[in-house]
């Protein structure tokens, strides 16, 4: 789990701003959803034979004895409260939440075991239109954040449960005949999760697997023209796509629609956003038929992307520096004041006694433009005088009162 230290924070608020507009552009609603759940809840959800309910939830009882599971993901924990609070079944909805998810993973430069997530769920819409607009809110969000070039859609449809089913066994079949050359993992998953095989990473596996029976020759008939009418409107739309049949995604509760967006910069760890359909798991989990989508984007990854080049704002633009007892309050007083008219600005006074050059010092280590200063003199004639800190040597008094027009013309 990570400290972020004020930089870093900077690029991850300055991230989930950026989201956040354009996600309110398309009528997003953000809703927050707590970090914990029932434990039970993530395994009739995510499903008991995937990586995360196998090995990676942090669970616990509480003092009650009941089992909690600080949130693997959010879309259970979403699908829980649509379902409680009567938000999802006959209806659209358009929600999104930021935050924490917890996985126990093994750390490494874009895995954390404490990582953000932006999570998206589209409820009531089953058609291939919003699967577009997602996508190309997405595209749209990349290219806010100017990483649009760095990143890849690569998108598959994984078809009904039913044709899964089918899928699954004819999977079965082949990868029985070729057991001996499977890696560990994945002989275990041929009996719990066989479509998790074909994310294996294992050479020998992958070879075994370019011979396997094809997902999307099992498609049924309506997943397939979903499928094209989709990819139809991506071409229209000009966004640029690849299919890639070995996108299964960890997660049980799929269907049809699945999509990641990748990127070459972040090595192994290079998947920014995975999401697709859901429209069992209203069902699955008790509820009546709602078909659903969805996305999560992960923020540390979009953070390693954007840091190399990312030109962080000065601590502050003004800076405030007084001598003496009746200076200090002038200086808290006229700091307001500046906040009052200009509510971006960033205004940092000195706090604390300090010679009159360490204060001066302080101004230019924090990046301040303009440093104000009151002294014993300004006090008596209600002035401030101003400096400019990154052009040659001036240095203006100006009355108080005057102090916002003046500034008005320095930060136009
Ligand atoms: P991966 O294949 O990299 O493990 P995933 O399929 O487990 O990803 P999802 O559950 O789809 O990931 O989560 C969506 C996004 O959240 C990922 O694309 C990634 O950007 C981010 N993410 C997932 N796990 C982590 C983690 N441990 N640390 C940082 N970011 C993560
Ligand atoms: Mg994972």
């Amino acid at each position: 789990m990570q400290d972020l230290l004020p930089e870093k924070q900077e690029i991850f608020r300055h991230i989930a701003h950026t989201i956040g507009d354009v996600l309110s552009a398309y009528g997003y609603r953000e809703v927050g959803l707590p970090l914990l759940e029932s434990t039970g809840l993530f395994e009739r959800v995510v499903g008991e034979a995937t990586d995360i309910v196998e090995k990676e939830m942090y669970t616990f009882d509480d003092r009650n004895g009941d089992s909690l599971t600080l949130r693997p993901e959010g879309t259970a924990g979403c699908v829980r409260f649509a379902q409680q609070h009567g938000l999802a079944f006959n209806q659209v909805q358009r929600f999104f939440y930021a935050g924490p998810m917890f996985r126990y993973e093994r750390p490494q430069k874009g895995r954390y075991r404490q990582f953000e997530q932006i999570g998206v769920e589209c409820f009531g819409m089953a058609g291939p239109d919003i699967d577009a607009e997602l996508l190309m809110l997405l595209g749209r969000i990349w290219r806010e954040l100017g990483i649009v070039g760095s990143v890849e859609l690569e998108l598959n449809s994984l078809g009904s449960a039913d044709s899964r089913a089918v899928y699954r066994k004819s999977l079965v079949e082949y990868l029985s005949q070729h057991k001996a050359g499977l890696d560990a993992d994945s002989l275990r998953r041929l009996e719990t999760n066989p479509l998790r095989i074909l994310d294996s990473k294992d050479p020998g596996t992958r070879e075994i697997l370019a011979g396997a029976p094809k997902l999307n020759e099992f498609l049924d008939e309506e997943s397939k023209l979903h499928f094209d009418d989709l990819r139809r409107t991506l071409d229209r739309m000009q966004q640029p796509y690849r299919v890639n049949p070995s996108i299964v995604r960890g997660l049980d509760y799929y269907n049809r629609t699945v999509f990641e967006w990748t990127t070459d910069k972040l090595g192994a760890q290079g998947t920014v956003c995975g999401g697709g359909r859901y429209d069992g798991l209203f069902e699955q989990v008790g509820g009546k038929h709602t078909p659903a989508v969805g996305f999560a984007i992960g923020l540390d990854r979009l953070a390693l992307m954007l840091e190399p080049g990312y030109e962080h704002r000065p601590e502050a633009d003004i800076y405030v520096v007084s001598a003496g007892a009746a200076a200090r309050t002038s200086a808290l007083m006229l700091a307001e004041q500046v906040r009052d008219g200009f509510p971006a600005l960033r205004v940092q006074v000195h706090c604390g006694d300090g010679k009159f050059k360490s204060q001066m010092k302080r101004a230019d280590a924090v990046g301040a433009r303009l440093a104000l200063i009151i002294g014993e003199d300004e006090v008596a004639a209600d002035t401030v005088s101003v400096k400019h800190l990154r052009e040659e040597g001036q240095q203006v008094s100006v009355g108080s009162g005057a102090l916002n027009d003046y500034l008005a013309k320095v930060f136009v």
